[in-house]
């Protein structure tokens, strides 16, 4: 599932403007290079200048440029989507409301208030994929999946928390200005021109998040967590029971989100503890 943009960039800049039928001369192919190498260079630039500070974590980030008025709009554009390749929106009105006002809990009386995202909390139908996850700007989802295996309002303000952390830490930005560095040219110039259609947009969410994010981010995203629930009156320690509950999920075919590739849970459990002995009152 790479991001495929090959095709585009032939059509756009290679195949029928300059190659047509006839044969590339040495001059042409230099001249390629030339504008090969000012778009390699284009984004670097626009990656390392980027960079953006965080006010709410406070620290230094490498988003490409991009604002959080784009992940509002990236994220928007694509959650219809999501919610269609997970089955739709899960029918009972109790369990959307119950998810909504957990969510709304977490984020009205936390750093996430300090944030201009658009936060909004859904539950899938899917009852067989164990996950949750974020887009970026703030649609949140969790599947009916995880949601039966939770045992207590704390767990599932675990779940949220930490899809939270993943928004607030921007970490899809981060992924996407990546991506657009190492993998090149469309990407950057899609999404750093604004003028993404809806069909890209909704491929490059997508691609995001079947991929896992790395292990610092996880990490950094159960301290977020953690730091929501504990401002919010959640039990932060209900963070460790969702990390056992997904464990045991994850030894089926399915991959959650959340376990994917890294930590190891032992590992995780232990940062978890330290960030509630940091953040928890
Ligand atoms: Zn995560």
């Amino acid at each position: 599932m790479a991001y495929r943009r090959q095709p585009n960039y032939g059509n756009q800049y290679g195949g029928q403007g300059y190659g047509g039928g006839r044969r590339r001369g040495g001059g042409q192919f230099k001249m390629m290079l030339i504008i090969a190498a000012c778009f390699a260079a284009f984004s670097l630039f626009k990656y390392y200048s980027g960079g953006q500070y965080n006010e709410v974590l406070g620290e230094k980030q490498y988003v490409g440029g991009i604002e959080p008025e784009q992940e509002i709009a990236l994220g928007l554009q694509s959650a219809p989507a999501m919610v269609q390749q997970h089955g739709g929106l899960h029918p009972s009105a109790e369990g959307q409301e119950f998810v909504k006002r957990v969510g709304r809990r977490l984020v009205e009386n936390s750093i996430a208030r300090e944030t201009k995202y658009q936060y909004d909390f859904h539950l899938l139908a899917d009852p067989n994929a164990v996950n949750a996850f974020a887009l970026p700007g703030g649609q949140t989802f969790i599947t009916y999946a995880l949601f039966e295996k939770l045992e207590s309002e704390d767990q599932l303000a675990g779940v949220i928390g930490h899809e939270i952390g993943h928004v607030i830490a921007r970490h899809g930005a981060e992924r996407m200005a990546k991506q657009s560095l190492t993998q090149g040219l469309t990407g950057a110039a899609v999404i750093m021109a604004g003028d993404y259609s809806t069909a890209q947009a909704a491929q490059m969410i997508g691609n995001l998040v079947n991929m896992s994010y790395g292990r610092e981010q996880e990490l950094e995203s159960d301290e977020i967590g953690v730091r929501l629930m504990s401002s919010a009156g959640y039990d932060p320690h209900a963070l460790k029971g969702v990390m056992e509950i997904l464990e045991k999920a994850s030894g089926g075919s399915r991959q959650p989100e959340f376990n994917s590739t890294h930590p190891s849970p032992e590992n995780r459990i232990e940062r978890i503890d330290e960030a509630i002995q940091k953040w928890h009152r």
